[in-house]
């Protein structure tokens, strides 16, 4: 896939680990000025060491008052990638008013509070511009003791296509990516018995889950212009599982 991000400049959540960091390292790797912004200061370094000329920027994207002073003068970015999320199990009938206002915090208030930063930066600047929210299948499916997070990917879908609707008239495009499991720390936690990731992994017609980086290239793709015309959408990244 041949994918053009000279000039621009990105901003990728939740960058520390997993699907977020590799997405920076990609987008390094294609040119791109890139700010990685997450929680753990120790990830990083490690990945600005990894790849110079990263700009970091550490912060608690649930706190709205710390988001807005790390982030509320973060410059012109062009590309935006909200990935950060949190996720905590409980049964429907013991949800937690912590446990729910902490999961919609990460994964979905943060989510409006730094798509409005970039936003309006885009619309002063009159530039163009991309945003991938990082959802899951679980917005369109139900697993057990994910009430809570799958609540928020689901609210995620209608917020793409609000944002894809009130951001489109300004050529700002805005989409999804829902992936099946994939191997991160954040599906260890969901895994909990060994014959679960066997049994599930059977009911994708793939017969397997998805590798970060086959996320990392559908979100690359509706970063890039290669998906001009798609906006409002959502790339399911699934192994077939909603097929099945
Ligand atoms: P990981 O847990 O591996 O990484 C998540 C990253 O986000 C970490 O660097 C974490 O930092 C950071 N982060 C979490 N909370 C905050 C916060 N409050 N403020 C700033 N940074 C934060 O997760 P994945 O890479 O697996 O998940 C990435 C995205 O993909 C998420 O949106 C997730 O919902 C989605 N997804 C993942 C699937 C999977 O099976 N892995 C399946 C479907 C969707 P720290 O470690 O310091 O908390």
């Amino acid at each position: 896939m041949w994918l053009n991000f000279s000039g621009g400049r990105a901003l990728v959540t939740g960058a520390g680990k997993g699907i977020g960091r590799d997405t920076v390292k990609a987008l390094h790797a294609l040119g791109t000025a890139v700010i990685a912004v997450s929680r753990t200061n120790t990830d990083l370094v490690s990945l600005s060491e990894q790849c110079p000329g990263v700009e970091t920027v550490c912060v608690d994207l649930g706190d709205w008052e710390a988001t807005e002073r790390a982030l509320g003068n973060v410059g012109p970015v062009d590309l935006l990638v909200n990935n950060a999320a949190t996720l905590l199990m409980q049964p429907f009938l013991e949800v937690t008013k912590d446990v729910f206002d902490r999961t919609f915090n990460v994964n979905l208030r943060s989510v409006v509070q730094v798509s409005q930063i970039v936003a309006r930066g885009m619309i002063q600047r009159g530039v163009p511009g991309s945003i991938v929210n990082v959802s899951s299948m679980v917005a369109h499916v139900t697993f057990p003791n994910l009430a809570v997070y799958s609540s928020t990917k689901g609210a995620m879908t209608a917020l793409t296509k609000i944002m894809a609707a009130e951001l489109g008239p300004y050529k700002i495009r805005v989409n999804s990516v829902n992936p099946t499991v994939v191997p991160t720390a954040m599906s260890q936690k969901a895994l909990t018995y060994p014959d679960l990731a066997r049994k599930l992994k059977e009911r994708h017609p793939l017969r397997k889950f998805a590798e970060v980086e086959d996320v990392v290239n559908s979100i690359l793709f509706l970063l890039s212009d290669r998906s001009a015309s798609t906006s409002g959408s959502g790339i399911l990244v699934d192994a077939g599982y909603l097929a099945s």
